[in-house]
């Protein structure tokens, strides 16, 4: 799944978590969840690289407007449910920098085993990264 759409949904976990500790472990639950329903991927990180470093700068900017919209007494527990919600992907970059994942091989084998990728998923990512925008759009207007 594109790390946009565990921003996102990283945001809305936190939105909808008491306070930041829950936030955060919530937050990586909500990464194995999305990671475990049909998604677009293709395989290994070195064959969809151009689109990582889009996503990637993408998910920087979603962090960013996210953080800036959303009012000060929620902020922490929003960006914990984004930190936990990208969290489990930091294998990519650990392999693509430093050549290992910084996770135990049983994390990285079970984050492989509930992929459910398919090269002709991206207009579903983006119907997907669409709607939890709206849904953040909404919510932080709501909540000023
Ligand atoms: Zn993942």
């Amino acid at each position: 799944m594109l790390i946009t759409n565990h921003v996102l949904s990283g945001a809305l976990v936190g939105a909808a978590s008491p306070g930041p500790a829950s936030a955060l472990g919530a937050g990586v639950a909500s990464h194995f969840a999305l990671d475990s329903v049909p998604h677009w991927g293709e395989g290994v990180i070195e064959d969809f690289m151009h689109v990582a470093v889009t996503d990637g700068l993408v998910g920087l900017a979603a962090i960013a407007v996210v953080a800036a919209r959303t009012p000060r007494r929620h902020r922490l527990r929003v960006l914990a449910g984004i930190t936990g919600a990208c969290l489990p992907d930091l294998d990519k970059p650990g392999r693509v920098f430093f050549g290992r994942s910084p996770f135990p091989a049983a994390v990285d084998a079970f984050h492989v085993r509930i992929q459910r990728e398919s090269s002709r998923r991206m207009p579903q990512e983006v119907l997907v990264a669409l709607t939890q925008a709206a849904v953040l759009a909404v919510l932080a207007r709501r909540s000023r």
